[in-house]
C-alpha cells in the first residue's frame, strides 16, 4: 500500500493530503516568464520542478489543467510596479518594437522548454491578451471599495482590505513589519496613499508604449493583475493549484491572493506551491546579482564556471536530484555527478526495453525477490507522494537499475521472476524514468543504426583475432562516450559511465 499524495502548501505551512476541488480534474496555474531576457538555469529550474508535478499528476491518472502565462508587459524595473515596465527598457536598448521583443524572448523560451522535456502548458496565455479582463477587474475593485484611482493609475488598497481579511498570510509577513518598512519609501511624490498598496492599472507616461485606453485614461495593467484574471478565466474563481519560485511569494503572491479574495470573497487557491533557488557558489541567481547561466551555454559548454558541456538531459537529471523545495548549487562536481547518473539510467533504460520475459516453470521464483521488487517499486512512489520527493524516488529508481543490470548481464535470471513481476520492473522503470521523471535518450536512433555497423566490424575483428583493429574500435567508441559490452554470448554498447 501506497500512502496518498501530499504537498506541501505554503498557505498553511503544512504537508496535506492532495484533495482537489473537483477529481478528477485539477487546475494548475504556474507564474510564466517575463520575456524580456533569455530563461536562465533558475527559472529553468524552477519550471522543470513544475513540469514533474504536471507529469506526477497526469501519471496518477488526474486530468489536469495547467495554465503557465507569459508576462509580456507591466512588469515594472522597481519592486514589480515602479519605475519602466521592463520589456518597453529592453526593446529601446535592441532597438525593436515591444512586440518583437516578447515574440523573440517568448521563441527562446519555448525552445529552451522543449530542450528540457517539459510538456507544454494546456493553455498559455499572454497578460496584452487580456486587458480587457484586467480594466474589468479593476473596475470591480474600485467598485468594492478596495481600490482607489489616483492621478490617472488606480492602485489596491491594502489597509481597506485589511479591515475584510488578513493580508500577509502567505509570505508570513506581519502588517506592522509592512508598514514600518514602508514609510521609508513612501516619498511626497508617491502617487499611493500607502507605501504597502500597489498598482493595478498605471497611467502610461507620454515615452510609455505600451498602453491601453481605458477609463482612467491610457495605461497598462499592473503586474500582478494578470495572473489574478488568467488564472480565474481558465481555471475558476477557485483553483487546485498555485505554483511559483519562491521569491514570488512577496509581493507577486500576497498581492493575487488580496486582488482574487477582494473581488470574490472567496480563497483563489487551494495549494500553493513554492520552489526554491538555484544559487550558484551560495547566492542566489539573478540578473540583478549578475550571476546568471544561460542554459545554451551550458549546452555548448561556453560558460567558465563550467569547462565541458553539458547535455539539456543532463541538466534536467541536475534538477531531480535534489527536492524542488531545497536550494540547489549549481557546480561542475554537481553537472559531472548528474552527467554520470544520467547515462546510467538510460543504459538501463535501453537493457529493460530490449528484454522480454523467458518463461521457464522449472525455474524457482524465491518469495523474497518478489518482495524485494515490490519494496524497491513502493520506495519510488512513497517519495513521489511525499510533495514530489524526486530525490527519493530517484534513489529507489538507482536500486531498481541494480536489478535490471542484473538481469541484462545475465538474461537466465529473468526466468527467476514471475512474468508478473518481471512486468512491474519493466514498466515501472520505463514509466517513471519517461513519463514521471520526463527524462529521455538523447542518441537519435540514427547514431543506434551506425553504432551497430562499427560494432559487426569489432565483431568480426575479434573472430579474426585482429587485435588492433579491436583495440582502434574500443579507443573511438570511447572518445564518443561509449563503451563496447563484450558478454558471454552477444555485444553490445552503453554509455560510458
Ligand atoms: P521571472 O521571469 O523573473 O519572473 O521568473 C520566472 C520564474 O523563475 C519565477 O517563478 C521565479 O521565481 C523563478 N526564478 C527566478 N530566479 C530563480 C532562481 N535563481 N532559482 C529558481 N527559480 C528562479
Ligand atoms: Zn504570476
Amino acid at each position: 500500500m501506497q500512502p496518498p499524495l501530499k504537498v506541501y502548501n505554503t498557505l498553511t505551512a503544512k504537508k496535506e493530503v492532495f484533495e482537489p476541488l473537483n477529481a478528477p480534474h485539477v487546475g494548475m496555474y504556474v507564474c510564466g516568464p517575463t520575456v524580456y531576457s533569455d530563461a536562465h538555469l533558475g527559472n529553468c529550474r524552477t519550471f522543470t520542478a513544475f513540469d514533474v508535478i504536471f507529469r506526477y499528476l497526469r501519471h496518477l491518472d488526474y486530468k489536469v489543467r495547467y495554465v503557465r502565462n507569459i508576462t509580456d508587459v507591466g512588469h515594472l524595473l522597481h519592486d514589480a510596479d515602479e519605475g519602466e515596465d521592463k520589456i518597453a527598457t529592453r526593446a529601446r536598448l535592441e532597438n525593436l518594437e515591444p512586440m518583437e521583443i516578447v515574440q523573440k524572448y517568448t521563441n527562446g523560451f519555448r525552445e529552451i522548454m522543449l530542450e528540457l522535456n517539459n510538456i507544454p502548458p494546456s493553455i498559455e496565455p499572454t497578460a496584452t491578451g487580456h486587458i480587457v479582463e484586467q480594466i474589468e477587474m479593476t473596475q470591480d475593485l474600485l467598485e468594492k471599495g478596495f481600490a482607489y484611482e489616483s492621478n490617472g493609475s488606480v492602485y489596491f488598497s491594502v489597509s481597506k482590505y485589511m479591515e475584510e481579511y488578513p493580508y500577509g498570510e502567505l509570505s508570513g509577513r506581519k502588517v506592522e513589519d509592512l508598514v514600518a518598512g514602508s514609510r521609508d519609501n513612501l516619498d511626497g511624490q508617491s502617487e499611493k496613499r500607502d507605501a504597502n498598496d500597489f498598482a493595478l492599472w498605471k497611467k502610461a507616461q507620454p515615452m510609455h508604449i505600451m498602453r491601453w485606453n481605458s477609463p482612467w485614461g491610457e495605461g497598462f495593467p499592473g503586474w500582478h493583475l494578470e495572473c489574478s484574471v488568467m488564472s480565474s478565466k481558465y481555471l475558476g474563481e477557485s483553483f487546485d493549484i498555485h505554483g511559483g519560485g519562491m521569491d514570488l511569494k512577496f509581493p507577486h503572491h500576497e498581492c493575487e491572493i488580496a486582488q482574487s479574495k477582494g473581488k470574490t470573497g472567496k480563497e483563489p487557491v487551494k495549494y500553493w506551491l513554492h520552489s526554491n533557488m538555484l544559487t550558484m557558489n551560495g547566492a542566489k541567481m539573478s540578473k540583478s546579482v549578475g550571476n546568471v547561466i544561460l542554459p545554451n551555454e551550458i549546452f555548448n559548454g561556453t560558460n567558465e564556471l563550467l569547462p565541458r558541456p553539458y547535455s539539456p538531459m543532463v541538466l534536467r537529471f541536475a534538477f531531480l536530484q535534489a527536492h524542488y523545495r531545497s536550494t540547489m548549487d549549481i557546480s561542475e562536481d554537481a553537472m559531472d555527478a548528474a552527467g554520470k547518473g544520467y547515462r546510467k539510467l538510460m543504459n538501463g533504460l535501453r537493457f529493460i526495453k530490449e528484454m522480454d520475459y523467458i518463461s521457464d516453470e522449472s525455474v524457482e521464483k524465491p518469495e523474497k525477490q518478489t518482495q524485494q521488487i515490490e519494496s524497491i517499486v513502493n520506495s519510488i512512489y512513497r517519495g513521489m507522494n511525499d510533495d514530489f520527493n524526486t530525490a527519493v524516488a530517484l534513489a529507489g529508481l538507482f536500486n531498481l537499475l541494480k536489478k535490471v543490470n542484473g538481469l541484462y548481464l545475465d538474461s537466465s535470471k529473468i526466468s527467476s521472476y514471475s512474468e508478473e513481476t518481471f512486468n512491474k520492473i519493466k514498466a515501472t522503470y520505463i514509466n517513471v524514468v519517461e513519463n514521471v521523471l520526463g527524462l529521455r535518450e538523447e542518441t537519435p536512433n540514427i547514431h543506434e543504426k551506425a553504432i551497430g555497423t562499427i560494432l559487426k566490424n569489432y565483431t568480426e575483428a575479434k573472430e579474426a583475432k585482429d587485435y588492433d583493429k579491436v583495440d582502434s574500435i574500443r579507443a573511438d567508441f570511447k572518445a564518443m562516450g561509449i563503451s563496447v559490452k563484450d558478454m558471454k554470448d552477444r555485444i553490445d554498447w552503453a554509455y560510458e559511465e
